[in-house]
């Protein structure tokens, strides 16, 4: 590395396979992070403490603690960026993982594409929380929401949303490009009682796209994740 270049972000990747390894050992360095990597649970805490990495990709399935586990423990005292990668058998550990403050996550097999896409997410994620971001406009395409008026404007009209919509739309903005699962926009929209009331999803997201989006039933920006949540599309 030569020593005028800025150093890129460091990539923490907790991952047994070495396949996988090998693969974003190549991969992510072409495209300016650093690696470090651990096969297991163990040592990828050992480096987490080491190394302060600014990025985490963690497999959920670990041979000695189980990713799940290790995310658990790992927000118990840092707030770095976690995505989890998930064999397609994990559902459950995958949203577990995500309640328990992962950021995202990448099914395997995954392209180079999509997880950079997810790090440029989580590292924008990162930077907003640390500054403190409190940015009184969100614009995205022609959608245009005024977080102190709290009014929202598609193109030039000024669209009229409920109290419910209006929470959930905010709250995907505040988690742009990020999943958000249906426990967590449950809980923060309607309260702790209504964590499994997942039809209130489907009708407010499907209202929601009526009033934002172009074809609602092909939305650009308001994107379901089957079975774990929803993700306001950015890029
Ligand atoms: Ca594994």
């Amino acid at each position: 590395m030569s020593e005028s270049a800025p150093p890129g972000p460091l990539v923490l990747v907790i991952e047994d396979d070495p396949q996988i390894r090998r693969f974003l050992r190549t991969s992510l360095p072409a495209n300016g992070y650093h690696i470090i990597e651990a096969a297991t649970a163990f040592d990828g805490l050992r480096l987490m403490g080491l190394q302060h990495p600014d990025l985490v990709i963690l497999d959920l399935g670990l041979p000695d603690i189980d990713g799940l586990e290790l995310t658990r423990q790992l927000r118990a005292w840092t707030t770095t960026p976690i995505i989890v990668l998930s064999a397609r058998d994990q559902e459950r550990d995958k949203i577990a993982a995500l309640d328990a403050g992962a950021d995202d996550y990448l099914t395997k097999p995954f392209g180079i594409g999509e997880l950079l896409a997810r790090l440029r997410v989580a590292q924008r994620h990162a930077l907003r929380a640390a500054q403190g971001s409190n940015d009184p406009l969100f614009t995205l395409g022609n959608i245009r929401v005024d977080l102190v008026r709290r009014q929202v404007f598609v193109g030039e009209d000024e669209v009229h949303l409920t109290p419910i919509e209006y929470k959930l739309l905010t709250l995907l903005a505040k988690n742009a490009g990020r999943v958000v699962t249906q426990r967590q926009l449950l809980q923060e929209v309607w309260g702790p009682n209504y964590t499994s009331e997942n039809h209130y999803l489907r009708i407010y997201m499907s209202q929601l796209r009526h009033k934002l989006e172009a074809d609602p039933a092909r939305p650009r920006y308001l994107i379901t994740e089957p079975g774990v949540g929803y993700r306001l599309k950015t890029e």
